[in-house]
C-alpha cells in the first residue's frame, strides 16, 4: 500500500451509525481517504447507480452490499424503503455506508436522508465527496470561476424545468445543471429567451473523469442540437458559461497517452488493481476481464512434504507473487514460519522480488531478464551441482526450470502450491465485451495462464477484433499457440513495461 492510511490502522469502529459518504464523480481514485476507510469497515453498503462500480468492490469481503439506486423511472428501492433500511441496520448495531454519487449534499437527497436520521435518532455522519461538477471541472477543462470571466457559480437542477427561475440565472456567471441533459432544449430556450447571449459557450459531458468520458462543446444556441447529432446519454452534466471557451487551452485528460483506448485485463481479480490503475492513470477506459481465478493446488502432499524438511534446501526459489503468498500461507499453517525458510532465495522478477522484501526477506538473486531461462541461467554461476532446490509454483507450469536446475547438477523439488481455474462470472464479461459491445481496443495478457483462459473463453476470429498486448515472449508464444496475433509485445517484462509499450502503440497509432 501506499501513503494512504487504511482501516486497519484507525481507531475502533463505532458500529450503529450511519455514514452518508460521497462516492465522487467516477474515477475511485476520487474517492476521499475517510470514504475508503469507511468503505473498509462498512457491514452494509447502500449505493446508488452513480457510485462507481470500482468504488463499491473497495467494501470489505464481510461486507452486505446492496443496490438501492434509482435509474430514472426505474427504481430499485423506494426512498421510504432507502431510510427504513438505514435506520433498522443502525439499530441493529450495524455500520452502513450510504454510498451515494458525488458528494451526498449535492442534488443527492442526502439532505432528506440526514434529515430522517437526526428524527429518528440514529447516529450520523456526512463524508463530503468531489462531487460530479468538480469532477468535470477538472477532467473536462472547465475552471469554473476564472477572474476575467465569472464571479460566480450556480449549481442547478433541471429536472424540473418549470420549477427553476432561469430569468435569475441568466447573467455573468457559470451554470452547472445537474440531470438537464433531457430538458436541454427547454432550458437553452428559456435562458436565451431572458437574456443570455446565444453564443455563450456551453458544454455537456457524459461520465465526467470515467475513461468513457464525453464532452460535447458548442455555443449555447447550438448544443442542444449538437447533444442530439452526438447521441449524448444522461448521465451528463451541463456547463454555461464563459469558462467554457477556456477549454482548448486547459484540457489535459485528453491528452493523457491512453486515452479513448478501452483495455481488457485478464489478470486475476486479486491482483489486477494496481495495472488497473496505473492503465487509468494513462486515460484508459479500462475492463476488467478476469480469466484466472487462485486456488489451491489439487494436492498438497508434495508442498507439505518439502515444508517438512525446508532446513535441507539451499536454495527456495518463486516465480510468482502468488508462489510466495500461497507457499508461505501453508508454511503458517502447518506450524512453521519465515526461521524455517532455507538459507538462499531467488525471485523470477522484481514484484516477485518486491512481494519477498515486504516480508523482510532478503533476495539473493533475480534474473537481469524476468522469464525461467534467464534465472536457470543466473544460477548456475552459482554452483549448484549436488545442491537441493525447492521450487514452489502453480500447479501447471513449464518444465524448463526443473529441467535446467536438474541439468546443472542440482536436486530440484517442485511443490505445487496453487492453481488457476477460469472464473465463472469471466464467462458473461467475455460476452459483454466482444457480442454486446464495442469489442476493447486492447486485451492484454500477463502470463501464459491468461493467454490459455482466455483463449478457452474467446474464439480466436471473435479475439481479432481487439489487438493483444503481451507482457513478454513466453506469453506472446503461449498466445500465438491458440491462435491469437500478438500485436504488441513489451521490452521489460512486467506491468510497466506492458503500460509503457501500450503507450507507445498508441502514439505511433494517432500520430
Ligand atoms: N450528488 C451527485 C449528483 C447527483 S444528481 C454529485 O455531487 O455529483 C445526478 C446527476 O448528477 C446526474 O443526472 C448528472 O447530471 C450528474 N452526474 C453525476 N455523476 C456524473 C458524472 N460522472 N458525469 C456527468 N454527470 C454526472
Amino acid at each position: 500500500m501506499g501513503a494512504v492510511p487504511v482501516a486497519e490502522e484507525s481507531g475502533p469502529a463505532i458500529a450503529g451509525k450511519v455514514y452518508l459518504v460521497g462516492a465522487g464523480p467516477g474515477d475511485p481514485d476520487l474517492l476521499t481517504v475517510r470514504s475508503l476507510e469507511l468503505l473498509r469497515r462498512a457491514d452494509l453498503v447502500l449505493y446508488d447507480n452513480l457510485a462507481s462500480r470500482e468504488v463499491v468492490s473497495l467494501a470489505a469481503p464481510h461486507a452486505e452490499v446492496r443496490y438501492v439506486g434509482k435509474k430514472r423511472a426505474v427504481h430499485a428501492c423506494s426512498q421510504g424503503e432507502i431510510n427504513r433500511l438505514m435506520v433498522a441496520a443502525a439499530g441493529a448495531g450495524r455500520l452502513v455506508v450510504r454510498l451515494k454519487g458525488g458528494d451526498p449534499y449535492v442534488f443527492g437527497r442526502g439532505g432528506e436522508e440526514a434529515q430522517r436520521l437526526a428524527a429518528r435518532g440514529v447516529p450520523f455522519e456526512v463524508v463530503p465527496g468531489v462531487s460530479s461538477a468538480l469532477g468535470v471541472a477538472a477532467y473536462a477543462g472547465l475552471p469554473l470561476t476564472h477572474r476575467d470571466h465569472t464571479q460566480a457559480v450556480t449549481f442547478v437542477t433541471g429536472h424540473d424545468v418549470e420549477g427553476v427561475d432561469w430569468a435569475s440565472l441568466a447573467g455573468r456567471q457559470t451554470l452547472v445543471i445537474f440531470m438537464g441533459l433531457l430538458s436541454l432544449p427547454r432550458i437553452a430556450r428559456r435562458l436565451i429567451k431572458h437574456g443570455l447571449c446565444p453564443e455563450t459557450p456551453a458544454a455537456a459531458v457524459r461520465w465526467a473523469t470515467r475513461g468513457d468520458q464525453e464532452v460535447v462543446a458548442e455555443t449555447l444556441a447550438r448544443l442542444p442540437e449538437e447533444v442530439k447529432r452526438c447521441g449524448l446519454k444522461p448521465p451528463a452534466l451541463v456547463v454555461i458559461g464563459e469558462i467554457v471557451g477556456l477549454r482548448h487551452e486547459v484540457e489535459w485528460f485528453d491528452r493523457l497517452p491512453l486515452r479513448g483506448h478501452s483495455v481488457a485485463v485478464t489478470r486475476a481479480a486479486s491482483q489486477a488493481g494496481p495495472f488497473c490503475r496505473q492503465l487509468r492513470r494513462l486515460g484508459a477506459l479500462v475492463l476488467p476481464l478476469p480469466v484466472l481465478e487462485f486456488v489451491p493446488p489439487s494436492d498438497w502432499s508434495a508442498a507439505d512434504w518439502a515444508i517438512s524438511r525446508l532446513r535441507n534446501y539451499e536454495w527456495l526459489i518463486f516465480t510468482s507473487v502468488n508462489g510466495v503468498n500461497h507457499f508461505l500461507e501453508r508454511l503458517e499453517r502447518r506450524g512453521r514460519d519465515l526461521r524455517d525458510l532455507p538459507r538462499r532465495i531467488a525471485a523470477i522478477g522484481p514484484a516477485t522480488a518486491d512481494r519477498l522484501r515486504a516480508l523482510h526477506l532478503r533476495v539473493d538473486l533475480v534474473p537481469e531478464q524476468y522469464v525461467a531461462e534467464s534465472l536457470a541461467g543466473a544460477l548456475e554461476g552459482r554452483g549448484l551441482a549436488g545442491n537441493r532446490v525447492l521450487l514452489a509454483r502453480a500447479e501447471r507450469a513449464r518444465d524448463v526450470l526443473p529441467k535446467e536446475l536438474a541439468r546443472l547438477g542440482a536436486e530440484v523439488d517442485v511443490a505445487p502450491v496453487y492453481r488457476t481455474i477460469l472464473p465463472d462470472s469471466s464467462v458473461g464479461l467475455a460476452r459483454k465485451h466482444w457480442i454486446d459491445q464495442a469489442p476493447p481496443r486492447w486485451v492484454t495478457l500477463t502470463s501464459s495462464s491468461t493467454a490459455r483462459n482466455l483463449a478457452a473463453l474467446v474464439p480466436p476470429d471473435r479475439l481479432r477484433r481487439s489487438r493483444i498486448a503481451s507482457i513478454g515472449p513466453v506469453t506472446t508464444a503461449t498466445a500465438r499457440e491458440f491462435g491469437m496475433d500478438v500485436a504488441v509485445e513489451a521490452e521489460t517484462f512486467t506491468t510497466d513495461g506492458l503500460a509503457r509499450a501500450l503507450c507507445e502503440a498508441a502514439q505511433g497509432s494517432s500520430g
